[in-house]
């Protein structure tokens, strides 16, 4: 069967009548959580999670690390993957890279901190980031502004706004740029067949009539085929960006030009986001029926300033990890009103995203940063999990020499019977001309391993906490960092010796590549379903909880 026609099947799916039966209500296992801080949206991620694995300190080596036998099924169940557990969400700093958002930091309401029409200074406002719920991991942009006009620094606030049908319910950077935004989109349509599928399937039969649907996600060529799929659908959509670095100005021209109300722009401060996110929800004579977000920033400020906007609304779809650890939070503080679609954690995205996106970004981040020839080099995966495994197999396709560490004992002999040599970290350390660690662990590889790496070997993290290289253990006086390219540094010996790092040890493909369009087709599609199946399905079928996307639906994708 081909992909295309795969992908097609995706949205062949029954889109009513799923039966009660199939529905999943993950029960929060989410770990002591500061509940009270939930409304002011605290992430108490200090907090020990009691589904984490045991951080192995030391030599992280596989065999001789107790296995965990909770693991054991890991690699076939749905999981949830526990914020706590991995660190912080990651987030685009100024210069592109991702880096991980600091944790235990309230979300700044824009009422605690400044009145929207008291805007700072032009310099202020680019001085300004974003603190919390940055782009999540989980949710990619591969976001490359083809044409950011740096020199046009009018903030799009002050400016007056139109497209040539005389439409100015948008705030966008220019919408000169609609045609170029909309071959990008068009672009984007030809890799995203599942919602291409499910837009000529569903467009008759419009599941989505008189839904209303306020979104917030990056604002992308992929995002404006998912929202245009929605309006085919029957929904009508307002949209800000769940990150102030990740929209396509192009794009959102192009959206805009289209007669999408749009509110964002590549590069806004702190105060244009929540005044973008404030201008989708606080509209006169529109109120929103259906929430999708992404990291849970909308979700959390209609919560605080419009709480009861939820009386009309039927649900919220959710992508992230943080926006969904958030949505469990609520639900246990018995604070959640609506019922919410858990899409991280569908199975759709755990195996797509997980696996396949990493098989083909691994290489890309690599080459990107290094140039680096993978046949022949001898390289060491830690991890044989959807990642690892994904990892592994692009390396082994280019002809590398691969290895692979595991602590589990499935996850290892799964690396065997897929031809891989099961090695403990101490025993390839000195040899191997690469390191990558996609564990979800901390501290797999640390500063011995690190010291008895040989000269110029690479050494990046797939996984989504920076702390599974013990980066912080190399800032030390003997230690020389020089810093090479963006994203590379070579951290040098007293001998002379020297390793790459890369990204600093934060996740190597959403700092350094970008993410395949298909996979992102893959969530969004697993996202319209959401919105299709808790828009559409009747009263009493989900409760004030968070779902999984029914196995019905999730298996058909
Ligand atoms: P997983 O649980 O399927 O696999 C992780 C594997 O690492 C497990 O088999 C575990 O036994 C093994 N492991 C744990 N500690 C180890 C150690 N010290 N040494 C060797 N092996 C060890 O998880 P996954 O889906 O493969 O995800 C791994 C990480 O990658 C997570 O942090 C996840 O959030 C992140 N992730 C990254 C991307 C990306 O694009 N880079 C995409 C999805 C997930």
């Amino acid at each position: 069967m081909s992909v295309q026609l795969m992908a097609a099947k995706m949205a062949e799916v029954e889109l009513k009548d799923v039966p009660n039966k199939e529905l999943s209500a993950v029960s929060p296992v989410t770990p002591k959580a500061d509940e009270k801080g939930l409304l002011n949206s605290e992430c108490n991620a200090s907090a020990p999670s009691p589904t984490s694995q045991a951080t192995v300190k030391g030599d992280p080596s596989p065999v001789t690390s107790t296995p965990n036998p909770m693991k054991m099924p890991q690699a076939s169940a749905m999981k949830r993957p526990d914020p706590q557990q991995n660190g912080g969400e990651a987030f685009v700093n100024r210069d592109g890279t991702v880096a991980e958002a600091p944790r235990m930091k309230k979300i700044q309401f824009a009422d605690q901190k400044q009145e929207f029409n008291k805007r700072p200074t032009k310099i202020g406002r680019r001085s300004l980031s974003r603190s919390i719920s940055q782009s999540s991991t989980d949710s990619y942009s591969s976001a490359a502004s083809y044409t950011d006009s740096s020199d046009d620094e009018t903030s799009p606030r002050d400016k007056q706004q139109k497209n040539s049908k005389g439409n100015g319910d948008f705030c966008i950077k220019n919408i000169k740029q609609a045609d170029f935004g909309r071959r990008e989109i068009e672009i984007a349509e030809q890799e995203m067949p599942a919602l291409m599928a499910l837009r000529k399937r569903a467009q008759g039969e419009k599941p989505l009539a008189g839904a209303k649907v306020v979104g917030c996600t990056h604002i992308t060529a992929q995002t404006a085929v998912l929202m245009e799929t929605l309006s085919a659908l029957g929904a009508q959509c307002r949209w800000a960006a769940c990150n102030i670095y990740s929209t396509q100005n192009e794009v959102a021209a192009a959206l805009a030009e289209g007669g999408f109300s749009v509110f964002a722009w590549k590069g806004e401060s702190e105060d244009d986001f929540w005044w973008c996110i404030d201008r989708c929800v606080n509209v006169e004579g529109w109120q929103p029926n259906m929430i999708l977000d992404d990291g849970g920033d909308l979700t959390h400020w209609i919560y605080k300033k419009y709480p009861s906007m939820f009386k009309k609304i039927k649900g919220i779809v959710e992508e992230s990890v943080t926006g969904v650890h958030r949505l469990y939070q609520l639900s246990k503080a018995g604070k959640l009103c609506v019922p919410a679609m858990n899409v991280n954690d569908s199975v759709t995205k755990q195996k797509f995203d997980n696996l396949y996106c990493c098989r083909e970004s691994i290489l890309d981040g690599l080459k990107r940063t290094t140039d680096v020839m993978f046949g022949g080099k001898q390289v060491v995966v830690c991890g044989y999990g959807e990642v690892g495994k994904g990892c592994c197999a692009a390396l082994k396709a280019m002809g590398s020499i691969v290895y692979v560490t595991e602590i589990d004992p499935i996850c290892a002999l799964q690396a065997c019977m897929d031809g891989f040599r099961l090695v403990k970290l101490n025993e390839v350390i000195r040899q191997v001309d690469i390191v990558i660690t996609c564990t979800g662990n901390k501290n797999v590889v640390v500063r011995e391993n690190l010291d008895r790496m040989k000269n110029g070997c690479i050494v990046c993290n797939m996984g989504h906490s920076n702390t599974e290289i013990d980066v912080a253990s190399l800032r030390t006086p003997e230690l020389t960092w020089e810093r090479v390219r963006s994203q590379v540094d070579h951290v040098i010996w007293p001998d002379g010796k020297r390793i790459v790092l890369l990204a600093e040890g934060r996740l190597l493909n959403l700092s350094c590549s970008t993410v395949p369009t298909f996979v992102l087709s893959i969530t969004a599609t697993t996202q319209a379903l959401a919105l299709i199946e808790l828009y559409n399905a009747p009263e009493g079928r989900y409760k004030q909880d968070v779902y999984l996307l029914p196995k019905k639906m999730a298996s058909l994708l």
